[in-house]
């Protein structure tokens, strides 16, 4: 079942958001070569507990972390750990989930580690813009394929692939609520949108083909070609208007 908010609610994930992009702010400031992905994962479980809120992804399913880093060839899941220390010209894929008062938001980024390549870069630049190209079709009137279709798109037309076994989802009392929120997809298609509903919207978008596997530790999903991937998310509230983002603060995170 799909929910609507009611406002309450909604200044609930809207303040859970705040402290997310707050922590992506944190996190920015230590990403540099020769950081190691589990000194991210206490700064952030540091962070967040010290805003009264607590960590989405802790304990989730049995996941180990605060939050998923995958580096490089790694879409999403990554566990981070002490022995994975971040080098120049790698990109960091890092998604961090807010809980408040019960309320969840969730958002993602791939960043640069000093230098990349011109390549890495425009994947990363291609997969955020996927996100803006796609919420601009998250308006009452519109279907939920309208938005799938435009990421689709838009990332295919810079000759990149979406992953097409994990997908966005509907957010709120939940981490993971309907509908499934996929980045490929037919316009015209699928739930209309309406006032008060809250969705994730996650592009994960590979250098090569859309295909994927999952590591043996049972979470990390890596490309199977081993191109590189990122991934880009934020938390959004369908208004009668344009959508609003609650998961980016007033810094560029
Ligand atoms: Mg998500």
């Amino acid at each position: 079942m799909i929910t609507t908010k009611s406002k309450q609610e909604l200044d609930l994930m809207r303040h859970a958001g705040k402290i997310l992009a707050e922590t992506f702010e944190v996190l920015r400031e230590e990403i540099h070569p020769g950081v190691d992905t589990r000194h991210l994962d206490r700064l952030a479980y540091d962070f967040i507990t010290s805003r009264n809120a607590t960590p989405s992804f802790k304990n989730y399913n049995g996941f180990p972390g605060s939050i998923c880093a995958s580096p490089n060839e790694m879409v999403v899941h990554g566990i981070p750990a002490g022995q994975m220390k971040l080098s120049e010209g790698d990109i960091i894929s890092l998604d961090v989930g807010v809980c408040y008062c019960g309320y969840h938001a969730d958002a993602a980024r791939t960043f640069p580690i000093g230098t990349i390549s011109p390549e890495a870069a425009r994947l990363i630049e291609v997969t955020r813009q996927s996100f803006f190209e796609g919420i601009r079709e998250a308006r009452v009137g519109n279907r939920l394929g309208d938005l799938s279709h435009a990421v689709q798109a838009y990332v295919e037309s810079h000759g990149y692939s979406v992953v097409r076994d994990l997908v966005g989802h509907g957010i709120g009392a939940h981490l993971h609520e309907s509908p499934d929120v996929p980045n490929f997809g037919n316009p015209g298609r699928g739930i209309r949108f309406a006032p008060g509903m809250t969705i994730a919207v996650e592009p994960m978008v590979n250098a090569g083909g859309y295909e994927v596997r999952v590591l043996k530790d049972g979470w990390g999903v890596v490309t199977k070609d081993g191109s590189l991937s990122a991934h880009y998310e934020n938390t959004i509230i369908i208004t009668e208007d344009e959508p609003e983002i609650t998961t980016i603060g007033d810094g560029t995170c």
